[in-house]
């Protein structure tokens, strides 16, 4: 027999087992919930422009008689959502991959000032486009270890940001600093700023404080989670600070020579 110890041991095995176990099972269910949200939210982003271009399509189909302008501004409307899709699809595209671990990053030892140099210039005139002063500023750091082609695309993401929310008249600077341990990238901005209470999800996928905004910019919302994930990937830190009247900071801290081998394998 059993006795009463023996029955109280089974039955806190019994509940404890399962308590054990939905704790254990609790993260693994909060990832499966994050790739749900994630796969509705990019068919719902990728529904839009599908349904922009077919009823497009249509008016064109339909309207053979119309006038050269009006098939022209279909034809445009067209356009401009094929481009958003395949910007949203190549964005998807990094963000699965990067969850899948299949994201692999390509080490090198380069200058990283020269890699910013070639990053800045073709947003240079972009940034003139709208009146709007690039001020660069940049250390040497020679050997830096890292994937060059990441390290710009976070730039990009970063200034195309910082030129996207200034007004005509501002300036967004970028500068370069060498720290004892870590290389300091600094975006800043004279713009709108960031409202204080969207300050910590803008790092969140498809979080846009103005969705209709950024989606006329050509927007996808996915741009800031691309920054952190590459900056994570080279163990470094990416943080922002924002004030409504000043603009918008971000920096990022690069650690020099201390890439994880992990990651880069
Ligand atoms: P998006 O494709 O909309 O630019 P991001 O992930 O790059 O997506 O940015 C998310 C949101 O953060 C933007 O929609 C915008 O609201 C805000 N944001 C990012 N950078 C800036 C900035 N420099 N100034 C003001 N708002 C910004």
């Amino acid at each position: 027999t059993l006795g009463l110890a023996g029955l109280i041991y089974l039955i806190l095995a019994f509940f404890g087992g399962r308590f054990l176990a939905d704790k254990a099972m609790a993260p693994i269910q909060k990832t499966w919930r994050r790739q749900q949200e994630f796969v509705a939210d990019a068919s719902h982003e990728l529904r839009t422009p599908l349904t922009i271009i077919r009823t497009n399509l249509e008016l064109v189909q339909g309207n053979p008689q119309e006038t050269i302008e009006n098939q022209e501004k279909w034809l445009g409307y067209i356009e401009s959502e094929t481009k958003r899709m395949s910007t949203l699809v190549d964005d998807l595209l990094f963000l699965a991959r990067a969850d899948s671990d299949a994201l692999i990053l390509e080490k090198t030892t380069f200058s990283l000032d020269q890699a910013l140099r070639e990053t800045t210039a073709p947003l240079e005139s972009m940034a003139n486009k709208k009146n709007i002063a690039l001020i660069t500023s940049y250390d040497s750091i020679p050997a830096f270890a890292g994937d060059e082609n990441k390290i710009k695309q976070l730039t990009v993401i970063l200034l195309d940001n910082a030129i996207k929310h200034t007004s005509p008249g501002g300036t967004v600077s970028i500068d370069l600093r060498k720290k004892a341990s870590h290389a300091e990238l600094i975006v800043s901005d004279t713009g709108e700023g960031i409202p204080r209470e969207h300050l910590e999800k803008i790092f969140e996928r498809f979080y846009r404080v103005d969705k209709s905004r950024s989606r006329a910019q050509g927007g996808t919302g996915l741009g800031l989670s691309i920054a952190e994930w590459i900056t994570r990937s080279h163990n470094g830190t990416i943080k922002v600070s924002s004030d409504l009247s000043k603009g918008t900071i971000f920096t990022v801290d690069l650690p020099l020579n201390q890439i994880d081998k992990k990651a880069l394998q």
